[in-house]
């Protein structure tokens, strides 16, 4: 294991928006750079993934279970998005 660089800290990037939570929690960041579920179109105003695993995990366990983290879930996600048509 080579240790000379050192890695970067995600913890401090938390205040930008991840894509790879789009695919994880369907959740997109609207043009007022609110995260905006794709699911229920509910928004949240603090940009936290906790806060984003929260919401799914509690509110739409049905669509986590139907698709499963994955190829799956991207799709319907992807789907999602295109119906919506919500610029990010
Ligand atoms: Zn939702």
């Amino acid at each position: 294991m080579a240790s000379g660089k050192k890695k970067r800290r995600t913890e401090e990037e938390n205040r930008e928006f991840n894509q790879d939570w789009t695919e994880s929690f369907a959740f997109i960041c609207n043009t007022d750079g609110l995260l905006t579920c794709l699911i229920c179109h509910e928004k949240l105003g603090h940009n936290k993934k906790s806060n984003l695993e929260r919401h799914f995990t509690t509110k739409h366990t049905q669509f986590a279970d139907k698709y499963p983290t994955g190829d799956a879930r991207k799709k319907a996600v992807d789907e999602l998005q295109k119906n919506s048509q919500v610029p990010c």
